[in-house]
């Protein structure tokens, strides 16, 4: 008989997994189902994020960070090192360990919050009826009065490219590299290129990144991108822009290379790597997911097309995460989970898309939420710009790591804080104070107003506010805008 539940959830990425256990927590008798095996064939929790996306590229970041700071940046505090060496394969490991760590995590909270986790391959088969395949094809039927679909996201890949798994990978192979590769392509200037690149780039590798667009980086404020460009081509990345992929060409024996065409407004190129990171986008993951019968419908790109309450068009059928609409970002996974939890016990829980955080990990971190000044210019706003630079932050001079700014824009006649936007240390965690003050709809006078530590990296959120309306202390920027 088929074991019924009132939800279940498919797929245990950030947007599953947290719907799931807020689910659980809130009383409901919740499954989810995960396909996803590792090495040894059993079943992980966490989807991409935790398995090879957010966490392992961040430990990969950090180490490869820690390796140039190393090499490159403590003789300025006195610290000689006379031999750097980078064990490849022990930062791999490493990296592992933390997966493993975080993924068994999920199990934990699955059972502290009664969530049944199932191992297997999901299909709707019904508007309330989810057939599990289990890795050896023995099938259960499970029955449920609510569905939320949190199937998430695979890599794109392009003709051109056919990703090997061994010379030319996509970012799951990219975090798998057993030695630091002499030459290395990264297709595609998106987030996850930049992140990857940068990880190899500090290990040593020559990396040049071909992007199709003539413009850096298009959805980040026009000021930031130009630094982040600079800041990025600084520190050994050949970021070719207008260069579109066309063609590739694996060599022979056992270590291949790959010979790369592209064309740029001066031709046909060509380059050889002995690494090729395609990093072109994903794409929505429902393969084999729903049957047609249920009558789910996706949009033209292949999105489960559901309304802001992430219902789709069958009315006990929700969908959450990479799968829908929106950036493709944990956290506006995480939050739409919970959203649609609270909304099956009738709580009126929204997500709130005008404020959805975006980071790029490279060094120093770029992160930006609400409106940047094109944005702001073309829907004709008046505001105002205030901005502050590392350079004169006294905690960033202490730690020698003083490059960026912090940019506040705000609504020329109500003050309101319209868009944050920063390139420097830390800068994830500083926009989360404005990311905070945005939600409570706060002025840039509110954040003046507000005591900051010192010294402390904050500060430049601090004066970038008071620069707005013309008042920092330590110099600081201001900048009337129509
Ligand atoms: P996923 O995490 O993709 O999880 C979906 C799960 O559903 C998978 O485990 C899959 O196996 C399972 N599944 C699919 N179909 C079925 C089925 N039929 N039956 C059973 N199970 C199924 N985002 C950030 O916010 N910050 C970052 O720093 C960041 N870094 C990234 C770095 C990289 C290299 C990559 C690739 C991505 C990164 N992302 C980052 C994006 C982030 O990983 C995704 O936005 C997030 O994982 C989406 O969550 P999700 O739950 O919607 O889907
Ligand atoms: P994102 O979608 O942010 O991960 O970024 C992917 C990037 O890959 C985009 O900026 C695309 O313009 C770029 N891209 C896609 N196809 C190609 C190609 N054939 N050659 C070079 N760049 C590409």
């Amino acid at each position: 008989m088929a074991k019924q539940y009132e939800v279940v959830v498919i797929g245990s990425g950030p947007a599953g997994y947290v719907a799931a256990i807020r689910c659980a927590q809130l009383g409901l008798k919740t499954a989810c189902i995960e396909k996803w095996l590792n090495k040894k064939n059993q079943t992980v929790y966490g989807g991409t994020c935790l398995n090879v996306g957010c966490i392992p590229s961040k430990a990969l970041l950090d180490s490869s960070h820690k390796y140039l700071e190393a090499q490159q940046h403590l003789d300025v505090h006195g610290i000689k090192v006379t031999k750097v060496a980078m064990d490849v394969a022990l930062m791999i490991a490493r990296k592992d360990k933390i997966v493993g760590q975080l993924t068994q995590g999920i199990k934990g909270l699955f059972s502290a919050n009664k969530v049944d986790g199932i191992g297997g391959t999901a299909r709707i088969v019904a508007a309330n009826k989810v057939l599990v395949t289990d890795a050896e094809g023995a099938e259960q039927e499970l029955t449920a009065d609510k569905i939320i679909i949190a199937a998430g996201s695979v890599p794109t890949d392009i003709p051109p490219t056919p990703v090997d798994g061994d010379t030319i990978v996509d970012s799951t192979g990219a975090l798998e590299f057993q030695e630091t590769p002499k030459r290395l392509g990264v297709i595609g200037a998106g987030i996850i290129g930049l992140e990857l690149g940068s990880v190899w780039a500090r290990l040593g590798s020559e990396v040049t990144v071909l992007e199709a667009l003539d413009e850096f980086l298009p959805a980040v404020d026009r000021q930031l991108a130009k630094e982040a460009l600079k800041m990025l081509t600084r520190q050994g990345l050949n970021i070719k822009l207008g260069a579109r992929v066309t063609g590739s060409k694996l060599g022979k024996g056992a270590r291949k290379t790959v010979a790369v065409e592209f064309t740029t407004a001066d031709g046909e190129q060509k380059a050889q790597f002995d690494k090729l990171i395609v990093a072109v986008g994903r794409r929505p993951y429902t393969d084999a997911l729903i049957d047609d019968a249920v009558g789910i419908e996706l949009d033209d790109h292949g999105f489960i097309k559901v309304d802001d309450q992430c219902v789709t068009n069958i009315a006990n059928i929700y969908a959450v995460g990479d799968v829908v609409r929106g950036p493709m970002l944990a956290h506006k996974g995480m939050e739409e989970g919970v959203m649609v939890a609270e909304r099956l016990l009738d709580k009126k829980t929204q997500v709130n898309y005008a404020l959805v955080p975006s980071v790029i990990y490279t060094h120093p971190e770029i992160a930006w939420v609400g409106k940047n000044e094109e944005e702001l210019k073309a829907e004709n706003v008046e505001y105002n710009v205030g901005s502050f630079p590392f350079a004169i932050n006294g905690r960033a001079l202490a730690a020698n790591d003083s490059e960026g700014m912090v940019k506040l824009l705000a609504d020329a006649s109500t003050d309101r804080i319209l868009g944050c936007h920063i390139i420097g240390p830390s800068a994830a965690d500083l926009l989360q104070q404005l990311v905070i003050a945005m939600e409570f709809s706060a002025s840039a006078e509110d954040i003046g107003l507000t005591m900051f530590s010192h010294p402390a990296l904050s500060e430049a959120v601090h004066e970038a506010a008071l620069a707005v309306n013309g008042h920092a202390i330590h110099i600081g920027n201001r900048r009337k805008r129509k």
